[in-house]
């Protein structure tokens, strides 16, 4: 399998969505140490890091926001 096709599904590979074969054949060429995909796979993981990190955002209740206010203009 070339890189070039593997770099569509890095994504899918680090969110454990692809089929078992696939996962395998991922697998296989990163443990050869081509560093094409080395350095692909860190850029998904960062790409997906973000992707599940916007998705789930994180929302102050408004008391804790007037809180975090409060403390902001002390300084
Ligand atoms: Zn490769």
């Amino acid at each position: 399998m070339g890189c070039q096709h593997l770099e569509e599904i890095y994504e899918l590979y680090l969110l454990g969505a692809l089929a078992p074969d696939d996962r395998a054949k991922v697998e296989e060429h990163v443990e050869r140490g081509c560093p094409n995909c080395l350095e692909h796979l860190r850029e998904a993981a960062l790409a997906v890091y973000f992707l599940c990190f916007t998705e789930r955002p994180v929302r102050p209740r408004p008391q804790r926001k007037a809180q975090l206010l409060r403390r902001l203009r002390k300084k």
